[in-house]
């Protein structure tokens, strides 16, 4: 094996990879559901309740500074990430779905109206869809849908046919949960401007693996759940360029997000706090920090590099079984493997491979309109970390053929 991370002393900062499940060593191939947690992150976690614990932005005193400065070294440290002019086009958030949701609320509100288009892709996230579909029922708006080939790919041509001046928005996933497929979001971006369209880019797959720069990128929004990214559960970041938020009204009122209350008018507070109604999820937020931190030391180019030859070499392995078909053959993927057993149900098979410790996950992802696309009920999907090892595919790999003798 080729690469410059040492995978050993990897895991010996994720305690998880060392438990047991059914009596066997666990495999966890459910990455892209989401990831597991280094030590750095649970210790930043308690640290913070232990050591710095206030609430943030109102007090003055000492432990509401200290509890302040943490949080907002989160926002520079996502801005670092992923290339963002400003920090205060940071915006926390619960997570992807709910930085959906804001923008469907918020730009939705004030800039779509009735006769208007938003496009999104076959392959979206139900997070990706449903919130635009309510836009539209709402504001007598039209959903438009980008097909895509038998490999998972977007059909370009067919693309740039839905565009036109009545497109608004755009909302494309950047990597595909289900598939893996990286999709050519600069392209798709550079053709939506042209149109005048405003781009929001689903980043909840590709921020674990990609370089993200969102200003050579040029989206409009960019989408991001720390879970994903070996952060906690329960934060997200949604980047919006400063101009489009500064129009954009807020999203939740009360706390925090004003600048001045009477009875008569509220006038709002600036960015990004506009968008931050209320206290939010402080210590999860901190502890963000320690997880960008740790993938920094790593570096996303070894950590692809790394991801991508797992991706190969389980790939090759897989296409070794009888009857099993590759769901998501795109050229262009991140670390998800997705598969069919000819004559095996997915539920029956994970089921199977949990009982050899084997955590994979079946069934829709979120994407039955993909789903339905494929003609399939489901997939069978290993997602890989940079955690990871070709000894634990293996390990799979037997189970499944195990899995298929008994199943078939
Ligand atoms: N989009 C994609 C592509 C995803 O994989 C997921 C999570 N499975 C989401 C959106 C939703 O993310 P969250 O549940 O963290 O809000």
């Amino acid at each position: 094996m080729i690469t410059s991370l040492d995978i050993e002393k990897i895991r010996e900062d994720f305690p998880i990879l060392l438990e047991k499940v059914n009596g066997k060593s666990l495999v966890y191939f459910d990455n892209a559901a989401t990831t597991q947690k280094p030590k750095q992150v649970v210790e930043a976690l308690n640290c913070y309740y232990y050591s710095s614990n206030a609430n943030i932005h109102r007090g003055i005193h000492s432990l509401a500074e200290k509890a302040t400065a943490s949080f907002e070294a989160t926002r520079k440290a996502v801005q670092q990430f992923i290339n963002a002019a400003h920090d205060e086009e940071i915006i926390f958030t619960r997570g992807v779905t709910e930085g959906v949701n804001l923008v469907a609320n918020t730009f939705g509100k004030a800039f779509i109206n009735q006769g208007d288009e938003i496009i999104i892709s076959t392959m979206e996230h139900h997070s990706n869809i449903v919130p635009w579909q309510m836009l539209c029922e709402e504001k007598g708006a039209i959903l438009k849908v980008i097909p895509i080939t038998d490999a998972g790919e977007i059909i370009f041509e067919e693309y740039l046919k839905l565009l036109s001046s009545k497109t608004k928005l755009v909302a494309v996933v950047h990597a595909s949960n289900a598939l893996g497929t990286i999709n050519p979001v600069e392209e798709i971006i550079k053709h939506a401007h042209a149109v005048g369209a405003k781009v929001l880019v689903d980043g909840a797959q590709s921020a674990s693996h990609l370089d993200i720069d969102v200003q050579a990128m040029d989206c409009d929004f960019f989408t991001i759940s720390a879970h994903k990214l070996y952060g906690p559960t329960g934060v997200g970041v949604l980047y919006g360029k400063k101009e489009l938020l500064e129009a954009m009204p807020p999203y939740h009122g009360g706390g925090e997000m004003i600048k001045e209350v009477t009875f008569e008018k509220t006038t709002y507070n600036e960015l990004p706090y506009k968008f931050e109604a209320g206290t939010p999820n402080i210590a999860d937020v901190v502890a963000f920090k320690a997880a960008l931190d740790y993938i920094n030391t790593l570096g996303k180019k070894a950590i692809a590099a790394y991801e991508h030859e797992l991706l190969t070499y389980a790939t090759a392995k897989l296409l070794t079984i009888d009857g099993l078909r590759i769901i998501g053959t795109a050229q262009n993927k991140v670390s998800v493997a997705s598969f069919v057993i000819e004559g095996v149900h997915h539920q029956d098979l994970a089921i199977i491979l949990d009982q050899q410790g084997v955590a994979i996950r079946t069934g829709h992802h979120c994407t039955q309109p993909l789903m339905n696309r494929l003609g399939i009920l489901g997939t069978s999907r290993a997602s890989f970390s940079f955690y990871n090892t070709k000894e634990e595919i293996d390990t799979m790999i037997t189970a499944l053929n195990k899995a298929v003798k008994m199943l078939r």
